[in-house]
């Protein structure tokens, strides 16, 4: 039976990353379960919700994704601002965007206010890749990152990346 007396933990998560390299695919997969290959502006809201069961409590990921200002990179404080989870994307076929990602990570490092689980997420894995496996290893190993690869497309490793980054989140005491 649903046992409606569970904890629900509300976990704010944000999306960064060059513009292209699938930020939006990737919420949009997880949360409508679906992929469009035309460029998404946006995902039409502020955040979108997307529950995850623990064992005794239920963690509430709002996830922020961009409107497209990344572009220009002019991301909000308030963007950042109490982010537990922060998701750095890029896109594994492209180069530069391995280089953005780096500068996003430390812009998200200046501007957060708390201590957060960064995770780095190497998207588009059904394609052929431009980066460098070692040079990614080491950064995320400096940095004491996660790191994660997945396909939108093709719905590699999409919920399960969401869902280990919520299960790391401390519970509730
Ligand atoms: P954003 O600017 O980071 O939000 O990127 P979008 O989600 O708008 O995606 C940019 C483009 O990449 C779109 O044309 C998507 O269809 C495409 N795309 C996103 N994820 C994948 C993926 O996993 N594989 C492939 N092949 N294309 C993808
Ligand atoms: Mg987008």
């Amino acid at each position: 039976p649903h046992n409606h007396h569970q904890a629900i933990i509300p976990i704010k998560l944000v999306m960064i990353g060059a513009a292209n390299a699938g930020k939006t695919s990737l919420v949009v997969r997880l949360v409508k379960d679906s992929f469009q290959p035309e460029s998404l502006p946006t995902v039409g809201a502020m955040f979108l919700n997307k529950f995850f069961q623990f064992d005794g409590y239920t963690i509430k990921l709002e996830i922020w994704d961009t409107a497209g200002q990344e572009k220009f990179h002019s991301l909000a404080p308030m963007y950042f601002r109490g982010s537990k989870i922060c998701l750095i994307v890029f896109d594994l076929s492209e180069k530069d965007s391995f280089v953005k990602a780096k500068l996003w990570a430390k812009e998200f490092k200046s501007h957060s206010t708390e201590p957060a689980i960064m995770a780095l997420i190497g998207n588009k894995c059904d394609l052929p890749r431009a980066t460098d496996a070692l040079e990614i290893e080491e950064y995320i190993k400096g940095e004491g990152m996660y790191y994660f690869e997945a396909s939108a497309k093709d719905n590699t490793n999409v919920n399960n990346i969401f869902q280990i980054l919520a299960d790391k989140v401390p519970p509730p005491s």
